[in-house]
């Protein structure tokens, strides 16, 4: 975590950071952008090349139309207009891993713009974060500098991710705090994977962010200079790294300094960024248009057919489960963050007496479970079914939250499904009026002081009795039959 640099807050105070992300995402198709190679993460190096990928002379791109798919998907997913003709173009610069000596990208005429995300700010406030541009184009292969006998002296190519193909989304810099940044990546990432056009894995690459950050004092008419943050790879990382390079710059200003505008890397363990290089400048890449690619077309038919396959997206989903389900928007917020939990959720919903008793169950009983067992949702022992009925089961007062407690324990202990636990163990409940109505009467003996504050108008005190009830019978007593009898004693 971030070395803090230990500015005092009224320091601290006197500026306002800026920040605003370019995020590279690799798309889910089964070839590489411009050839007919795997695009498959792995695999022995160098196998999963050709002589397009490998820039030999004379060989020419083709462009993969499911990649166009997934950038006109994802384009329109954060708002952004698709502009029908577009333009690639060769970004110029020498690097081992690019064999071609050039990256094919997009530059004055990207395939998408002005888009935009809605963040939380510091007053909780939403505001849109804008989204300049999301524009293709291929990713690089891999220089691997560890790992061999002699690493020492040598560094290897692996060239089996060159030519993937790549979207990458520019936000305008409107973010303000590291916590802002955390949020925009967070919803990016639900959407992108809502209409699976990526992956989104940050441990193989397949999701990636540079950070450009600058301050500036408050009130100030013009930004300040931003280096860039490269390469973390994770979100609380990103989050970290940007927190430390707005109080290194601000620590930077304040003794006298400039920012230089450079590239800085992120180092986890010390928690603190480095100086990589000097920025290039747009002008250093020579852009100029592709003259092996013809301009791309996206007709309003192709981009109406490419639109039929949008999912409902994480926002709209949440205010609808909230509407139909009657969730608590906390609850709607986290079942949408997963696509598939949100399906689960439903499905099970719409079988059940009381959906929010559904959601009340996967999120805190089945999720929890999952947790402490290091499972996937799908490995979960308990089926929909299974929640299906527990939730019944508890909406209807047959087993107390104690006795759903632990039937859920054994499910997960033995591996086995609520339906086949439930009708095994099934647990004693006592729903004799007359056995329960003793109990209750042991508690109000026992327990006059809060009898006393009922008496007084305190009704809630009602869920306490419930509470002791319970612990007397041993979490036995049918809670729909307890509920009601407990007021109706203490109103006598
Ligand atoms: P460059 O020409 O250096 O690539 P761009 O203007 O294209 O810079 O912006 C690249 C990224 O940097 C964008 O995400 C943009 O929002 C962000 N950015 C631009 N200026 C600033 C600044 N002064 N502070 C923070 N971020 C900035
Ligand atoms: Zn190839
Ligand atoms: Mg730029």
């Amino acid at each position: 975590m971030p070395v803090a640099v230990g500015l005092a807050p009224e320091i601290l105070a006197k500026y306002q950071p800026v920040i605003g992300l370019e995020v590279h995402v690799q798309l889910l198709t089964k070839t590489k952008a411009f050839c007919g190679c795997k695009n498959e993460y792995g695999g022995d190096p160098n196998t999963h090349t050709c002589p397009t990928c490998l820039g030999l002379p004379g060989a020419l791109p083709v462009l993969n139309r499911q990649a166009v798919e997934y950038a006109v998907l994802a384009a329109r997913a954060i708002g952004c207009e698709i502009r029908e003709t577009s333009v690639f173009s060769r970004k110029n610069y020498f690097y081992p891993d690019s064999p071609k000596g050039y990256q094919i990208s997009q530059f004055d005429k990207p395939i998408a713009e002005n888009g935009s995300l809605l963040v939380t700010d510091a007053e909780g406030r939403e505001k849109p974060i804008g989204i300049t541009r999301l524009h293709m184009e291929e990713d690089a292969g891999k220089s691997l500098h560890d790992g061999f006998a002699d690493s020492a002296t040598r560094t290897y190519i692996d060239l089996n991710r060159c030519g993937t193909p790549l979207v990458e989304i520019v936000s305008e810099p409107d973010l303000r705090t590291a916590d802002e940044v955390f949020e925009y990546l967070t919803k990016l990432k639900e959407i992108l994977l809502y209409t699976g056009v990526s992956d989104c894995n940050m441990e193989e690459g397949s999701l990636r962010c540079d950070a450009n950050v600058s301050v500036m004092l408050k009130g100030a008419a013009a930004y300040g200079t931003k280096a860039e943050v490269k390469n973390v790879n994770s979100f609380r990382y990103i989050r970290a790294a940007v927190e430390y390079e707005i109080e290194r710059q601000i620590e930077v200003i304040e003794s006298g300094g400039r920012v230089v505008q450079e590239s800085r890397l992120w180092n986890s363990g010390e928690g603190r960024t480095y100086s990589m290089r000097s920025k290039e400048q747009a002008h250093d890449y020579r852009y100029f248009p592709e003259p092996d690619l013809p301009p791309l077309v996206v007709s309003e038919a192709w981009q109406r057919d490419i639109l039929s396959a949008m999912p409902e997206l994480p926002e709209a989903r949440r205010a609808r489960l909230v509407a139909q389900y009657s969730l608590s928007a906390q609850d709607a917020a986290t079942l949408t963050t997963d696509r598939e939990l949100g399906d689960k959720f439903e499905q099970a919903a719409k079988a059940a007496k009381s959906p929010r008793r559904v959601a009340a169950i996967l999120l805190s009983e089945i999720t929890a479970r999952l947790r402490v067992g290091g499972l996937e949702l799908g490995g979960s022992p308990v089926t929909l079914d299974g929640v299906v009925l527990a939730a019944d089961l508890a909406e209807a007062g047959e087993i107390s939250s104690k006795q759903l407690k632990q039937l859920l324990d054994t499910c997960f202990a033995e591996g086995q499904d609520f339906a086949h636990i439930y009708s095994r163990d099934k647990p004693q409940q006592i729903s004799d009026t007359s056995a329960i109505e003793a109990l209750i009467d042991a508690a109000i003996a026992a327990n006059p002081a809060q009898v006393a504050q009922f008496k007084g108008g305190k009704r809630t005190v009602a869920a306490f009795f419930v509470g002791q009830v319970m612990k007397l019978s041993k979490g036995q007593a049918n809670p729909a039959v307890l509920n009601e009898l407990v007021v109706r004693k203490l109103d006598a």
